[in-house]
């Protein structure tokens, strides 16, 4: 469903929200474009509109916000701008599932995780795009970011979970943990008058919604330091499939294995945990303070 929420400022409520921003009479940018399928869907509210579309901007270039990159990109003959660091993502279609997996995965995982290539995108940290504003917010991927619209309307992309979602689980894919709870920090001190988050409600005050994110994430990193009692990785990993209540299955295991290794990664940096080996297999074992 298609939402005004500023005078040139509207978003498609989906899976994936989509934001639109009018760059002229008639002419609309796209901030994500959904999953696999959702282009054609949004083609057709272009088409309802009249509006036809100038560029796409990708907060960060996950399988489930660059979807209709290529249909809508081929059938425009427009680019897409996105950071430079999450362009060599959505270029070469198996680096996300190589980054993942820690190595070239089988050809299932590849499939799910596959990028589109070479398909016209740019970098966004050249010239600026009609008046719209960019910030970055590392920890999710890389290189995401959120997009302000002349109507201080903010699309934050994955940057936080929304309550919803968090009732039900509580992960949340990272790839850094320091940088993602800095994010949600500096988050607190945004102006604007709206944000929209890609998965969730719009909210014109995100404090409350950004204060549960980082218990969230305290908890999580609670939770994998516990479970450093001289555990290898996947009894780690083990463990945090409970805590998270996340379905065991060959992509969520990508996602949760990536993920827990950055939680490592991070709680290592601090000196709260070390890595040791006995009998040739990797242990963790927590610091007591
Ligand atoms: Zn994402």
């Amino acid at each position: 469903m298609l939402k005004q929420i500023g005078d040139k400022t509207y978003y498609i409520e989906n899976d994936t929200n989509i934001g639109i921003y009018m760059t002229g009479p008639d002419r609309v940018c796209l901030i994500d474009t959904g999953s696999r399928g959702d282009g054609e869907k949004i083609n057709e509210i272009l088409m309802q509109q009249g509006w036809s579309l100038d560029f796409i901007i990708n907060t960060h270039t996950h399988i489930d916000h660059i979807g209709g990159n290529k249909y809508l990109m081929e059938k425009y003959n427009v680019p897409a701008y996105c950071t430079e660091i999450d362009k060599a993502f959505a270029e070469y279609s198996d680096l996300e599932a190589a980054y993942m997996n820690g190595g070239k995965p089988a050809g299932k995982l590849r499939h799910i995780f596959k990028h589109p290539g070479k398909i016209g995108f740019k970098t966004i940290e050249e010239p600026p795009l009609h008046g719209l504003e960019w910030i970055a917010l590392p920890g999710h991927t890389f290189g995401m970011i959120g997009v302000k619209t002349p109507d201080d309307v903010w699309f934050l992309g994955d940057a936080y979970l929304s309550e919803s979602y968090m009732q039900k689980r509580s992960f949340g894919y990272l790839v850094d943990a320091g940088e993602y709870l800095a994010t949600l920090e500096m988050l607190k001190t945004l102006e604007g008058k709206l944000f929209v988050p890609a998965h969730g409600v719009a909210e014109e005050d995100i404090v409350e919604i950004l204060e549960k994110n980082e218990a969230n994430q305290k908890m999580l990193i609670e939770a994998v330091k516990e479970a450093c009692s001289g555990a290898g990785l996947d009894e780690i990993i083990s463990k945090m499939y409970k805590v998270t209540k996340m379905r065991t299955n060959e992509a969520n295991h990508a996602l949760l294995s990536s993920t827990v290794k950055c939680y490592l990664a991070y709680l290592q940096d601090k000196g709260e945990v070390v890595s040791s080996f006995e009998d040739d297999v990797m242990v963790w074992t927590a610091i007591k303070a």
